[in-house]
């Protein structure tokens, strides 16, 4: 349950969906200015030890990177090589790269990439129809193995339909705007997602409605983060298609057998959260807290 690996803090806003960048709003919280950008004392995370020597992060389990960052950033490059050599020692855990920037990653692979690694699960997000036209045809051309399409924060209706007719992607999430951000989410655009979703068997997952939610017409603020996941499960638009499978290998190129692999668990909270559709296992997260409760008002 260690489900985040933030080997560089930081990032460079890019597109429209970075307006209210979460990790801008969070560091300027904190004083701090989410501009700079700076290698972080977990840099070498994956390959932390326990006292009798095994990993803390167990074979199997799914690590998001770069979670305040890019991991395609070009202002990361300098760190990116060696980031790559812990993701290629640690070959029995599924690391999870979300970036804006599909058109650097080609020039960012490493040298032993051939067709990608199993154990790498790249998504591209596409906050509105434009970025998706500009950044999905990159990810179809990429040589990675899982490939899956972030659209959040979802700011007007995307058509995913050509992309998704690929055959080549396996998931995707969408989700609403929060923290300092509260640009309109509408229903009827994650039903139209949902529906290019379920048509082709691709899992989908709707993981928060954001802080403005636009239903029938009508507008809802809903202030929290559990309150936004649990108000999205409940609106069932979550779709469970193809599961994804990761033939994952250990040091020595061998499979890991399956009772070696990591069993999620999950908190009484995780059920009223829509992400647990994808989730790697309670890790008492923002979502779990019963502070981020929330309330919902309707505005006329
Ligand atoms: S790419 Fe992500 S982390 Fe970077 S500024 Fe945009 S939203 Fe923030
Ligand atoms: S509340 Fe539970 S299921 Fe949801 S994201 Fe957090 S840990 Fe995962």
């Amino acid at each position: 349950m260690h489900d985040i690996w933030n080997p560089w803090h930081g990032c460079v806003k890019c597109s429209e969906g970075c307006e209210n960048c979460y990790m801008y709003f969070l560091d300027d919280m904190r004083d701090k200015n989410g501009a700079e950008i700076y290698l972080t004392s977990n840099a070498r995370y994956p390959l932390s030890k326990n006292r009798n020597g095994s990993y803390k992060i167990q074979s199997g389990e799914k690590i998001s990177v770069c979670m305040t960052s890019d991991f395609f950033l070009a202002e990361a490059d300098q760190w990116r090589s060696a980031a790559w050599d812990i993701m290629r020692m640690r070959s029995d855990v599924i690391f999870i790269l979300v970036t804006k920037r599909p058109q650097r990653i080609a020039e960012c692979l490493p040298a032993d990439w051939g067709d990608g690694w199993e154990n790498i699960f790249l998504n591209v997000t596409t906050e509105n129809q434009k970025r998706a036209d500009e950044r999905l045809p990159i990810l179809l051309e990429l040589p990675f193995r899982h490939k899956g399409i972030y659209v959040a924060p979802i700011l007007g209706p995307v058509k995913l339909g050509k992309y998704l007719d690929s055959g080549q992607i396996e998931q995707v999430v969408c989700g609403g705007e929060n923290y300092g951000g509260r640009r309109p989410c509408d229903f009827d655009w994650v039903k139209s997602l949902r529906a290019e979703c379920e048509s082709r068997d691709i899992t989908f997952c709707f993981m928060e409605t954001g802080t403005t939610f636009i239903k029938d017409g009508k507008q809802y603020t809903l202030n929290g983060k559990r309150l936004q996941t649990s108000q999205a499960l409940k609106s069932g638009m979550n779709y469970q298609g193809k599961p994804m499978h990761f033939d994952l290998v250990d040091t020595w190129g061998l499979p890991v057998p399956e009772d070696r692999l990591y069993v999620k668990h999950y908190c009484s909270n995780c059920r009223e959260c829509a992400m647990k559709l994808i989730c790697n296992g309670c890790s008492g997260c923002g979502r779990c807290k019963k502070d981020g409760k929330g309330e919902i008002s309707y505005e006329e």
